[in-house]
This record gives structure tokens, sequence and C-alpha cells, in this order.
């Protein structure tokens, strides 16, 4: 290696670079026999000399030119080569002498990029004192070189000096210590930082190419109880199952590469995290396909040096357009999924689901702005009819919350009660649905002198029964309203009331001595003990829907209906509702889909229906219109 060359570390992948220093002198003579770029290869070594007389270097000077370490040649203003010294000769395979008159710009590729071109036609000229880049040039016996190129004037001479370092081996050292620094000595496989590299590389070129498809996709893998086998095992143990790892997965990626262009790229991210990275992927079916791949692949038992073990991964796996798509975003999408593959109970690659994922990150969301919400009166009620099994009549309504969210939009309470229970918000939110719905019963009450008044039922969560003096709320409500107690209902769960002694009894007792009636939702979900609930003051079962569901097959021949239902649900149903009429209480079925539904619920007995197919959950102004009416759904013949 001849020189000492300076400037930036250049990178593996980088093929040219030039460096110009603008620095402007002054010219007259434009220079003709320059010869603008062929395109053709460099190639270095001796050529045809056109005859033009090598320039004599007089003196001392002349000497230390011949003699430098440096390879070096005098260029005319023309381009052309009027001398170059023994170290030129040495470095690219030829005697000085056989350079003289050959075009410069050909030896060390000056002319196949603009701007190279550009800056050295300008320091031939005069123009600028300097240039100075970076080449990949080839030596007649067929090896490359990467050198150094500087051309520069020559004081008081119509000529430059060209002088050329072999920079190859800082190069290869340089590639070598990346190579070092971006791949993981255990699996020798890239690493983490590589790993983002080629994904910001991939999205970018994703983005601006029209030749691909786009879309990039991810697999992201962690082992199993990994932490166990290092544990138990040691490090050594643990780092050999690694490679091991790392060699199953890249044999899958070879294996996947294989009908296409691409093999996937296999990193270790750290610890027992892999990632598997498609370019220009097709769809999640690829990813998909690629995941059960390498589960399959880890499947079979390892054998570590007399240690046969086996071993399991998590993948979550994410497949998108490139557009749009940032590295960040789509590690942490994998992340995310990752994490549900693992909660779901491991062993398994899962899809990344937006809906899931919206749902996580709104979690979080909504429980910041609920507290607020109510005072800025973001919440709204529906009501769904309840109707009476035996001439379709709407006897009641349930009052269903919804919250009208500014940046969600409409929220069903299944969304934010949870949250309103954690963080007590329920307790305020709840005082303003009994309040709201029972001045609505009063409305409804008032609009339609003339017909019977219907009740409204209110959902109560478990938590404002004891951080909240409900018995006290609801009193004041019934007056301010003007509300009979009797068409008053509150729904609380079963496991609301059981185990009730104390305070919860006592408010349900006061509640109902008053005259409000007591309901208990979603039964059969919980402990479904009626002699319990017998002992408490409750006047009303609302079945659960996942009994009704049983009853779902429409069929005008019973016998068939009863065939392709589950029988069972039908017979511990006839069973519960018979009971219940015997302990004194009424019974609601919820979720009435099918008008077959409602005719075998009527059949066994049930009194009142909820459900679809009576009536969605809608706006007070559509209750108004349905009372009165003879029959919401009209009832069908005998069953
Ligand atoms: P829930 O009390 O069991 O209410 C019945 C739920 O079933 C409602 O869902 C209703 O829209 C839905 N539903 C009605 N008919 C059908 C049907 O035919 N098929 C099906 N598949 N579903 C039907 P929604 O409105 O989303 O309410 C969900 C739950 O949120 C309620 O279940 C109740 O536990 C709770 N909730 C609603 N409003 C309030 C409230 O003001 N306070 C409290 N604490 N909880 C409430
Ligand atoms: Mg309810
Ligand atoms: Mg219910």
């Amino acid at each position: 290696m001849s020189g000492t060359p300076e400037g930036p570390a250049p990178t593996a992948d980088l093929v040219r670079s030039a460096v110009t220093e603008s620095h402007h002198g002054t010219s007259d003579g434009v220079p003709t026999a320059v010869r603008p770029p062929t395109g053709a290869p460099p190639a270095a070594g001796p050529g045809p000399s056109p005859g033009a007389p090598p320039v004599p270097s007089p003196g001392t000077s002349g000497a230390a030119f011949a003699a430098a370490p440096l390879a070096m040649a005098v260029v005319d203003r023309e381009g052309l080569i009027s001398a170059a010294n023994d170290s030129l000769g040495a470095l690219l395979g030829a005697a000085p002498d056989a350079f003289a008159g050959r075009i410069a710009a050909d030896l060390v590729d000056l002319s196949s990029d603009a701007r190279t071109w550009h800056a050295y036609r300008e320091v031939l000229r005069g123009r600028q004192a300097r240039l100075r880049c970076t080449r990949r040039i080839k030596h007649p016996d067929g090896h490359s070189l990467w050198v150094q190129v500087t051309v520069s004037p020559l004081p008081g001479e119509e000529a430059v000096l060209l002088s050329v370092a072999d920079i190859s081996s800082r190069r290869e050292l340089q590639a070598r210590l990346r190579h070092l620094q971006m791949h993981d000595p255990v699996t020798r496989l890239p690493n983490r930082t590589l790993f983002f590299e080629r994904l910001t590389a991939a999205l970018e070129a994703a983005a601006y190419e029209e030749s691909g498809t786009g879309r990039i996709g991810l697999c992201y893998l962690d082992l199993d109880g990994f932490k166990a086998v290092n544990d138990t095992l040691g490090h050594r143990v643990g780092d050999r199952l690694l490679a091991a790892v790392a060699e199953r997965l890249t044999r899958c990626a070879d294996q996947a590469g294989y009908a296409r262009t691409a093999t996937p790229l296999v990193a270790r991210l750290g610890g027992d995290e892999f990632a598997l990275l498609v370019d220009d992927s097709t769809g999640t079916d690829q990813l998909a396909e690629l995941a059960e791949a390498v589960l399959d692949a880890l499947q079979a038992p390892f054998d570590l040096a007399g240690q046969r073990m086996s071993l399991s991964a998590s993948i979550g796996v994410v497949e998108r357009r490139a557009a749009g798509t940032s590295a960040t975003g789509l590690m942490q999408a994998a992340d995310t999924t990752l994490y549900w593959a693992k909660a779901d109970g491991k062993a398994r690659w899962t899809l990344f689901d937006p809906e899931r994922n919206a749902h996580r990150m709104t979690r979080q969301a909504l429980a910041s702005t609920l507290r607020p919400a109510v005072d800025r009166g973001e919440f709204a009620l529906e009501y769904q009819p309840l109707v009476s099994m035996e001439d379709g009549g709407v006897r009641g309504v349930e009052a269903l919350v919804r919250w009208n969210h500014p940046q969600f939009g409409v929220l069903t309470p299944n969304r934010f009660i949870g949250l309103a229970e954690e963080d007590g918000s329920i307790v305020q939110l709840g005082r303003w649905v009994l309040v709201t719905a029972c001045r609505q019963a009063r409305r409804w009450q008032l609009d339609h002198p003339d017909l019977p008044p219907i009740f409204v039922s209110v959902n109560v969560a478990v938590r404002q029964v004891w951080d909240s003096d409900l018995v006290a709320d609801v009193a004041q409500t019934l007056a301010e309203t003007g509300l009979a107690p009797q068409l008053l209902q509150l729904e609380l769960t079963e496991s609301a009331v059981m185990g009730s002694a104390g305070r919860p009894l006592q408010a349900l007792q006061a509640l109902s001595d008053m005259g409000v009636g007591i309901a208990i939702d979603d039964f059969g979900t919980g402990y479904s003990n009626l002699a319990y609930l017998s002992r408490l003051p409750v006047s009303v079962l609302k079945l659960d829907g996942s009994f009704v569901r049983g009853f779902q097959y429409e069929s005008r021949d019973a016998a068939e209906a009863d065939a392709r239902s589950n029988p069972a649900d039908a017979v511990i149903v006839e069973a519960l509702i018979q009971l219940a009429h015997r302990l004194g209480l009424s019974v609601t079925a919820e979720c009435v889909e099918t008008s077959a539904q409602a005719t075998r619920l009527r059949g066994i007995g049930c009194d009142t229906g909820q459900g679809w197919l009576y009536s969605r959950p809608v706006a007070p102004d559509r209750i108004s219109e349905l009372i009165g009416r003879p029959g919401v759904q009209a009832p069908a013949g005998n069953p």
C-alpha cells in the first residue's frame, strides 16, 4: 500500500465516491482532447501510445518523482499522460513508459460519473484546486484494486499531478470490521444493527421503486422458555442451541427464497429473538406460510452434544404496504403481535390485527378521557324494548349507554364500562344514566297518558352499590322526576349480588321495599344459584343470550328444529323457567333474534323477550312510536 490516504471512511458497498474540493482558480485554456466519457470499463495497464513524448523531468525533482513511493503521473491540459513514475507502473502492472500518451481519465475511471468527470475537467482547466475520489479498478492480472485518486495542479506548469494510492487493504479491513460489527458472533447471523439498516433500505426502495410489490413482511420470533435452558444447562448449551436454531431458520429462508428472486433476511435481534424479513412480499399468505414452515422446522428435537431437547417458538407476523410504514412502526406492530402469540398460548404464529391493536391503544386513550366526558355530556342512552311473550306488546325498555367519543365515534358500553368501574367514574356515569332514564320514562308516560306506562330497566355496576349511596340516589331521582318506583327496574349481575351480605343486601332490600324492581342480568353465566337468589329481593331473571342461542335453527317442523338445535339447552331452560316461576320470579330472555326462538321460548313459559327480533336498541323517539302498538312482534300460533 502506498501513500497515506485521507477522507471519510467509505462504506463497503460504496463502489465509487468523488470528493471535490471547490477552489476556483483561473484558466484561459479549454482542453480539447480530454475525451468525453466513453462508458468503457476502466482498464489499467499499458495501451497504445499515440506518440506524445513524455515530459522530461530534469534534475532532483525528476528523480524524486520517479522514485516516490506514491504512484503518480503528470497529465497535460489535454488530459494525456506525459510521465508516470515507477510506483504507478508497479501498481498497475506495466512499465512506467507505457503510460505516456494515454488518456489519464481512462486509466483510473474518471469519466463514468458526471460529477467526477466535471470536477476533473475543472481541475484540468485550472478552475478548481483539487479532485479526490475513490475508485475500484481492474489490474491487468484480473484482480480488483481500491484506489484513492487525487488530481491537483502543478504550480507553474501547464499540467496536473495525478496520484493513485492503493487503499485495498484498508477497504478490506474496513469491510471485515463492518462484518464483525454487523453480525452476531454466536449465530453468525446479521445482528440488530444490520437488520435495521436493511429494513430501512428495503422500506425506502419499496417506496420509490415501481418494479416490486411495494409491500414488506416480517416474522418476529421469540423462543418459548429459552431462559430455562440457559438457567439450567448453562450459557454454552444455550449458545449452541441458538446457533442450531439460526441454522434451521436460514434453511427455511433459503427454501422460501427458492421460488423467488430474493431470500428472506434472517437476523438475530438479541437474546432469543430472531427476525425474518421478506422484501417485496406478496401478501399475508406468503408470510403465514413462512411462519408455518419455521414452526415446523423447529419442531424436530435438537441434539446438542449428547443433550436432546425440544423447543417451540412464538411468532408475530406483520405484512403490509411499505408506503407509509416506518421501521419503528413495523417493529412495534411485530412486537405487539408477538406478545399476542405468547399470550394466546405460545408455540404458534399470530397475524397482526389492526382492530385488536386499536383496541389496545384506545383503552389507554379512553381511560384518560372518561371522567371529563361525563361533564362534557358525551354520553347518550338508547332503549331496547322488553316485550311481553304473550301478546308482543312493549312492557318496558332497557336503558343502554353509548359514548359519543369525539375521536373514536360511538362506543358501546363493553368498551368503557369496565374502565369506568376500574377508575371509579362509574359512580358519576351511573348516576347520570339513572336520572336520564327515569326522566325519559316519565316523559313517555306524560306523552301517552291514555296508555299503560312502560317501565325502564337500568343497569347497575357492583361498584355503584359499594361506593355510592344507591338507595339515596334512587329515592332522590324518583322524587325529582316524579316516576313511580314500580316503573323502575335495576339490573345487577349475579356476581354483584352473590354472597351479598351487609351493605349490598341492605341496599337491595331497601330498594325493593321502595317498590323498585330488581333483575338479575345475564343469568346463567355465573353461579346460577337459584335457591340463593330466591332469598334475595329479586323479581326478574334475565336469561343470558347464550341459552337462547341454542334455539337458533328455524324450522316449520318442530321435530327437525329439536334435532338441529341443542336439546340440552331447551331442557335446561325449561327447567330453569319452571323453577323461577315456582320461586316467584319472572323470566326475560335476552338476545332473541329469530321468531323460531321466540316461539319456543313462549312454549316453555318465558314471560318477556328482548332482542333484535323485536327491536335493536333505539333512540327515545322511536320507543315513543312503539308504545301502545298491539305487538312489536305479533305472537305466532302455539308451538
Ligand atoms: P346487557 O345488560 O346484557 O345488555 C344487553 C346487550 O345485548 C346490549 O348490548 C344489547 O345491545 C345486546 N343485544 C340486545 N339484543 C340482542 C340480540 O338480539 N342479539 C345480540 N347478539 N345482542 C343483543 P350493549 O348495549 O352493547 O350493552 C352491553 C352491556 O353493557 C350490557 O349488557 C350491560 O351489561 C352493560 N351496560 C349497558 N349500559 C349500561 C349502563 O348504563 N350501566 C352499566 N353499569 N352497564 C351498562
Ligand atoms: Mg342489562
Ligand atoms: Mg344482559
